[in-house]
């Protein structure tokens, strides 16, 4: 029986509304689990060429993609949908959990296949988990190697509000704010879906400027450059101009690199500002009211007021949403939120920041106050 709710009017939230995971990770166990929602052809065919997409951004084995006491006995962890949700939403008092699918389908030179997987993997994220508890939510995955089908498979999945997001990867094949990519845009402001944009790249180029780093430390570290371009293309193309409704989540982007990169971004559009005249206002005006950031993992200390700090720098309390990045392993013990954040921003970072974000919550909200 499906569980989607309607579609109606967001409603105020709960008392017992104790907010939303905003980036989880539910592990593709292999592709024979994809196989179910691929036709005949396409079956034979990932069967045939053996393809397998483990995601190379998040190597399974590596001790970054999953915490030891949370893996199986075969050394795999986000596989299962109770130990996922007895975590994220039991254990660490989440209401809603956000699945952030990560698997190899953006990283396909072929753009038929990746279409194809891309609808997989959405017909399979929708049925053996969203299905399996009405507490989750996900992001559409879509084949960025056509614009064309990415807007295809949002129009497919929009109907669904349990689908609140499209996601792609911080490191594409093009800079996210070209013009090229811009339907996709408009169909997520249409349908009310933030673009999350999630650590990882499709390895078109290298992951640092300089050419290929020797160690997985070096690439996952300059995921913040990625994103700081990332920042730079969507603002300065112009992106919000032309889509005022528009939200861009960066997860798992860290947080502590924005306000200095915002501050060299801003001083440089001062001078040459004539570039691009549609950006009339600073570059950190259009990020307060445009950008959120996953608070998972927070890239500072723990102890003193460097967190406050790094806020005070933004100025803002909008653009931190709280997140636990299940099952990647970026804290010891049960403290999802860094001590270094204070605690006055829980229940903004927890409630108020993601239900402002992500427009259809506010259906589920309604369902939890049915009983669903
Ligand atoms: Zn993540």
């Amino acid at each position: 029986m499906s569980m989607e709710p309607k579609l109606g009017e967001p409603t105020s939230v709960g008392a017992n509304f104790r907010g939303v995971d905003c980036d989880v990770h539910p592990t593709v166990p292999g592709m024979q689990a994809l196989l179910p929602y691929l036709d005949a052809h396409w079956r034979e065919a990932v069967i045939e060429r053996e393809v397998n997409l483990e995601s190379q951004s998040y190597p399974p084995n590596s001790p970054l993609s999953a915490r030891p006491d949370w893996r199986d006995k075969n050394g795999r962890a986000g596989l299962d949908v109770k130990q996922l949700c007895d975590l994220t939403l039991d254990r660490w008092g989440s209401s809603l959990a956000i699945l952030n699918c990560i698997y190899g389908v953006q990283l396909l030179m072929s753009e038929d296949m990746a279409v194809v997987l891309c609808r997989a993997l959405n017909d399979w994220i929708a049925k053996e988990w969203l299905d399996r508890d009405p507490r989750l939510r996900a992001s559409i995955v879509v084949p960025l190697q056509s614009v064309e089908r990415a807007v295809e498979e949002i129009e497919r999945r929009a109907g669904d509000p349990r689908f609140v997001q499209v996601l792609v990867l911080a490191m594409g094949e093009v800079p996210l704010g070209r013009r090229q990519l811009w339907p996709i845009y408009a169909a997520a402001e249409r349908h009310g879906l933030p673009i999350g944009v999630h650590a990882g790249s499709a390895y078109r180029h290298p992951v640092t400027s300089l050419g290929w780093p020797s160690y997985y430390i070096e690439d996952y570290s300059a995921q913040s450059l990625g994103f700081q371009s990332q920042v730079a293309s969507l603002i300065t193309e112009g992106v919000f101009q032309k889509h005022p409704g528009l939200k861009v989540v960066l997860i798992e982007s860290g947080v502590t690199w924005v306000p200095a990169f915002l501050w060299r971004l801003g001083k440089f559009w001062r001078g040459v500002r004539s570039e691009v005249p549609w950006v009339n206002r600073p570059p950190a005006e259009i990020f307060r009211d445009h950008f959120r950031l996953t608070a998972q993992p927070i890239d500072g200390p723990e102890n003193g007021n460097a967190i406050e700090r790094v806020l005070e720098h933004l100025g803002s309390e909008d653009v931190l949403l709280y997140a636990s990045d299940f099952p990647h392993w970026q804290f010891d013990g049960d403290d999802v939120i860094s001590r270094g954040i204070p605690e006055r921003l829980h229940h903004r970072m927890r409630i108020d920041n993601p239900l402002a974000t992500y427009p259809r919550l506010g259906l589920t909200v309604q369902a939890i106050k049915a009983g669903a």
